[in-house]
């Protein structure tokens, strides 16, 4: 074992800030993640730019059961997690090849999708008014696997992910949704009509038909397979009988919508904005673990684990200032800011992507820049196992256009960076 007793040593690791312009005391950082009095955590940056993103503070994410049945419908915008989308345009979906995993081709599966809209000051443009980004992966592990090698290529033939962003926006006036606010009391209604959705994942749209009873929908011929199995086999042969007696009787071919079942997504909740300038006040260990779901040993678990896979001293800082900024709100699933100079928060400095990585939007060529980044405690909500082939990550980061460019599809794909807790553990090995 290289690592001689990592506890010991964070006991005494001493974190300075980085930042040359601010006179900051170095903060000892007990196990506890207790912090005397407030620390510039900025990671150090390779590159010329001055930190300051510390002025502005992030908003943070926290998930919760939805208050009604009706809150997380797309005519309400909501920013949610698992389930199935709520398609800001419902008609022009993502298509096939994009719904897909590029190393399995098993269709993904939704994650989670944030309202992000943008004023005209903002963009430049009235098409943000309503913007919404959506994170979509393939819950196999191997693929994740697989994928982080790709994320780093720069200008491949063919881009082969297992993890996708998508960016899609309207303007005030559009086709789907009233130009007044929704009123927000279950009575809000969007002015048209979505694609049909595929009947095994209700996510994706649903363009191939079963050819017997041509009433279930599927995004792909494994979601027909899979259903099938699951027992299409028997509806399916009622429906048709269904079907042919109500042909005999009049003409009324099956108007009936098709079934939904949405089966294998994740739960679904609501995702609640908090500043985390919020929680920069004082904090005792006992209102930290009382507001804590993801209980602390799975924190303090994932900690040890992580850092007895750390060799180098910058991955010993970078991990400690993360958890310590995680530690003020331990649920946080999701981190948040647009902003010119925004950085994700680095679990591991070493396989940080720099500006190289992050390649240009694919549509208008503009850079893209950090918007969100998602953390591992959502896992932990979807109920993913902790075994050695369930689904891991450090952290996922977004990327967007900065430019938030219009016209082409409706859903732009963006760039997703995933580091993964044992990235390094898998290089040693
Ligand atoms: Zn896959
Ligand atoms: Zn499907
Ligand atoms: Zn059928
Ligand atoms: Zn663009």
């Amino acid at each position: 074992m290289a690592s001689e007793e990592p506890m010991e040593k964070l006991k005494t690791l001493r974190i300075t800030s980085l930042d040359d312009d601010e006179n900051e005391d170095e903060v000892p950082i007990g196990l506890n993640g207790s912090l005397n009095g407030s620390v510039n955590l900025t990671l150090h940056d390779e590159e010329d730019d001055d930190e300051d993103e510390d002025q502005v503070s992030v908003v943070l994410g926290f998930v919760e059961k939805p208050k009604n049945k009706w809150t997380l419908l797309r005519q309400l915008f909501p920013s949610k997690a698992g389930g199935a989308p709520a398609w800001l345009d419902p008609v022009n979906l993502p298509n096939n090849a994009s719904c897909c995993c590029d190393l399995c081709g098993e269709p993904l599966q939704f994650v989670l999708q944030i309202y992000a809209p943008l004023t005209e000051e903002e963009s430049g443009k009235n098409s943000t008014f309503h913007r919404t980004l959506y994170m979509f992966m393939c819950n196999s592990m191997t693929c994740l696997l697989r994928d982080q090698h790709e994320q780093w290529k720069r200008n491949p033939e063919k881009v082969m992910r297992s993890v996708k962003v998508f960016r899609c926006q309207l303007s005030q006036h559009n086709p789907f949704y009233s130009s007044e606010k929704p009123k927000y009391d279950g009575t809000d209604k969007p002015s048209a009509a979505g694609a049909t959705l595929c009947s095994w994942c209700g996510t994706w749209k649903g363009d191939k038909i079963c050819g017997s009873c041509r009433k279930a929908r599927y995004c792909s011929e494994r979601h027909q397979t899979t259903h099938w199995k699951s027992g299409h086999w028997t509806e399916c042969r009622q429906w048709t009988a269904s079907q042919d007696i109500a042909e005999c009787g009049s003409k009324t071919t099956s108007a009936a919508p098709p079934i939904v079942v949405r089966n294998h997504v994740w739960p679904e909740f609501e995702i609640i904005n908090e500043d985390e300038s919020e929680y920069d006040t004082e904090m005792s260990d006992d209102n930290m673990n009382a507001n804590s779901l993801v209980s602390r040993s799975k924190n303090d678990e994932m900690y040890t684990s992580m850092m007895d896979t750390f060799k180098g001293d910058a991955d010993n800082r970078s991990w400690t200032s993360f958890h310590v900024r995680i530690s003020k709100a331990p649920n946080q699933v999701l981190r948040y800011l647009r902003e010119p100079k925004a950085k994700p928060l680095l679990p591991m400095s070493s396989g940080r992507p720099s500006r190289a990585d992050i390649p240009n939007c694919t549509h208008c060529g503009k850079p893209r820049s950090f918007e969100f980044q998602v953390l591992p405690q959502l896992l932990y909500y979807f109920g993913v196992e902790n075994e050695e082939n369930s689904l891991d990550w450090a952290t996922i980061i977004a990327y967007t256009c900065e430019d938030s460019c219009e016209g082409g599809v409706a859903y732009k794909e963006e760039f997703a960076f995933v580091q993964l807790v044992t990235q390094s553990t898998t290089s040693v090995r």
